[in-house]
């Protein structure tokens, strides 16, 4: 990223300290750190403040650190804590921020114990994250690649499904496809689910047979430039008889009624509702399970989350999934995702998979 857009968002964030009243914020989460300072090792610690933020990392990243962030780097030889606080105390900064819903017990017990003389510790919750939400134009361009990734290795795979082919043979191939299209890897464990395995929303492939005349459900991400895509599409194995064909329209109704609805200013409670009326209409409202969607970025799960009376208005610029479903226990499911960003005037559908029940 940008050293200039990286500096961007940490003004952005310094300018939160004020109002929720501390010093400085201890970032602890991975996907935190690198959104404000650029560094993807996999032990950091970062301390923001008004004046400068310092990272700190052990000397396994000491190169890559000063690669990849303009931030100043403290490789600290041994726990990055006590590095973090002596920092803070130098620095004089007293009221420390905390991610509190990312820092283990251990760890604040720990930060606890090394607070210098006259500091606190103030929990803080999606301070960064809800900076994350809204993302800028370079964030989009790399969600919109990472969707092309994910779709070209959903039409590579499509093309080889056989139903002797098991549920896991058929997840490890669409991972190494995506992989060779340029992803770093999966956003998630892929779901492949073959007949009434495809109930269980979030189904693990496993050694099942894809089968014939049966559903099969296939929600996969990939992960390109450290950005996540999302996607839902269901196939039939054979000739699709009346239940099926009714369960996939009424879902396919429901979540383009959910795009539909997606504007700047809307509330994701709205969106969400307006899947969920479609299906209701259909008596399947008890088979949606599920929220409608959530955003997605460097996570495959980031707010907003698109659920039942949400009132996060929707922004131009956030990238969400809406993805209805409807679970039928010991027949099958149906679920269709696409990964969307809102604009100033709508939405615009990432995913340029098409949306029929593919007939294999
Ligand atoms: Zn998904
Ligand atoms: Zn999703």
């Amino acid at each position: 990223m940008e050293t200039q857009e990286l500096a961007t968002r940490r003004s952005a964030l310094v300018s939160k300290f004020g109002p929720a009243k501390i010093d400085a914020l201890i970032v602890s989460s991975a996907p935190n750190i690198r959104y404000l300072t650029g560094f993807t090792g996999s032990n950091g610690l970062v301390l923001a403040a008004p004046s400068a933020t310092v990272l700190f990392t052990d000397p396994r990243y000491a190169i890559q650190a000063t690669q990849q962030t303009d931030c100043k780097v403290v490789v600290a030889r041994g726990p990055l804590y006590p590095a973090l606080m002596r920092a803070a105390a130098r620095r004089r900064l007293r009221r420390l921020g905390f991610e509190k819903a990312r820092l283990g017990y251990d760890a604040f017990e720990h930060l606890r114990e090394l607070l210098p003389l006259g500091a606190s510790l103030h929990g803080v919750g999606g301070m960064v994250e809800s900076l994350r939400m809204v993302k800028s134009p370079a964030e989009i361009e790399r969600i919109r690649r990472s969707v092309a990734v994910n779709s070209s290795a959903f039409d590579a795979a499509l093309k080889i499904v056989q139903p002797g082919m098991k549920e896991s043979d058929l997840a490890a191939e669409i991972e190494y496809r995506m992989r060779l299209l340029g992803a770093e890897r999966p956003a998630f464990d892929s779901i492949v689910a073959a007949g009434a395995r495809s109930a269980l929303p979030h189904a693990e492939p496993g050694t099942d047979t894809l089968g014939n005349n049966r559903l099969l459900l296939i929600d996969i991400g990939a992960t390109v430039d450290g950005y996540a895509s999302d996607m839902t599409r269901v196939a039939f194995l054979g000739k699709p008889g009346r239940k099926i064909r009714s369960l996939y329209q009424a879902v396919l109704e429901a979540q383009l009624a959910g795009i539909d609805a997606v504007g700047p200013g809307v509330s994701a409670g709205k969106v969400d509702a307006a899947a969920r009326r479609v299906l209701r209409a259909k008596g399947l409202d008890k088979a949606f399970v599920h929220s409608t969607g959530h955003g997605l970025g460097l996570e495959i799960h980031e707010p907003p989350r698109l659920g039942k009376g949400d009132s996060t208005a929707l922004e131009a610029g956030m990238v969400i999934t809406v993805e209805p479903g409807a679970y039928l226990e010991g027949f099958g499911g149906v679920r269709i995702e696409d990964t969307v960003v809102v604009t100033s005037s709508g939405c615009e559908v990432l995913t340029p998979t098409s949306k029929e029940l593919f007939l294999l």
